[in-house]
């Protein structure tokens, strides 16, 4: 039993030094695909119901890692939120987004997800700014999306930095909603402009009451408090009729668009086949 016992210990021992070896490996190569430019954008549609018009896109980032293919967000961005990489990563994935949206008509926006750390970090809005200015895209077309982790900590500061994002003209968005805590607070407390309704609501929207009852909860909130309200992973036309009924401003999902690489043509102005 002693000896099944350490064997047990070695192998594990062995599995988190591959762990921490590929974690390194990881962080090793991020970095280099900062300098070498292995990162792009993919950007998914966003539609109003009120017209069916694409108000603006999402940033999404890819990585084309040259062995390992391409890489998942989410397989890299907690390492890079781990070892700080990520600001550097938030601040070229700020001004590769300005700078795209600048070819999109007018008022089309760009949203681009903000890590809890970038958030944190006291050159961020020195990042925006700098993005701003150097794209020429107007503030009101940038919209940031945070997450409720983003948000956990000194209130005071974050509403400061809020308050200040918002001083420079751009958006602000609350992403996943719902699968925080202290979301309501939230809603009270911080200067938002939209709330981006997690898709395992949408997702469950349709079977699970309980579900349903949240969505339209907050689609009333955001009416209320003058935010607007916008469903994530709307995959099917069930979903999409459901969300018009419930008085949500806008979609997001498969059904609308998959995220894409820009191609050198402008986007369509409409979304097609959402109806
Ligand atoms: P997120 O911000 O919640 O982004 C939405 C994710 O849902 C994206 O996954 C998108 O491709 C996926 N999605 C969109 N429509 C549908 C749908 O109808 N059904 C389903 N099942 N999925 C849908 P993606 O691109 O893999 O990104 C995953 C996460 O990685 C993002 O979640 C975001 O938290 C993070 N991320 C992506 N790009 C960036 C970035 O530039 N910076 C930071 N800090 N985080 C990023
Ligand atoms: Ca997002
Ligand atoms: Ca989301
Ligand atoms: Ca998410």
């Amino acid at each position: 039993a002693k000896r099944h016992g350490r064997g047990r210990a070695a192998h594990y021992a062995s599995g988190m030094m591959e762990a921490v070896a590929e974690r390194h490996t990881l962080e090793n190569d991020i970095r280099i695909a900062l300098t070498e430019g292995q990162f792009h954008l993919a950007y998914q549609p966003i539609m109003a119901l009120a017209d069916d018009a694409v108000v603006g896109f999402e940033a999404l980032i890819r990585w084309q890692h040259p062995t390992r293919g391409l890489v998942a967000p989410a397989s890299f961005i907690p390492v890079a939120e781990e070892t700080g990489l990520i600001v550097p990563i938030g601040t070229w994935v700020l001004g590769e987004a300005c700078r795209q949206a600048t070819r999109w008509q007018p008022h089309q926006h760009v949203a681009v997800n903000v890590s809890a750390v970038q958030f944190r970090s006291p050159m961020l809005l020195a990042h925006i700014t700098a993005a701003l200015a150097e794209s020429g895209l107007p503030p009101h077309r940038l919209e940031i999306e945070l997450t409720e982790t983003a948000l956990v900590e000194d209130g005071r500061q974050i509403a400061h930095t809020l308050s200040a994002l918002r001083q420079l003209g751009l958006k602000i968005a609350m992403d996943d909603f719902g699968t925080g805590y202290s979301s309501l607070a939230h809603l009270r407390d911080l200067p938002l402009d939209r709330i981006k309704i997690d898709r395992s609501f949408v997702a469950a929207a349709l079977t699970d009451n309980h579900s349903m009852a949240v969505i339209k909860a907050i689609t009333q909130m955001g009416r209320d408090m003058n935010i607007l309200t916008l469903a994530e992973g709307v995959e099917d036309a069930d979903q999409l009729a459901l969300l018009r009924r419930l008085g949500c401003d806008a979609v997001q999902g498969y059904l609308i668009g998959r995220p894409e690489r820009p191609s050198s043509s402008p986007p369509p102005a409409r979304a097609s086949g959402a109806r």
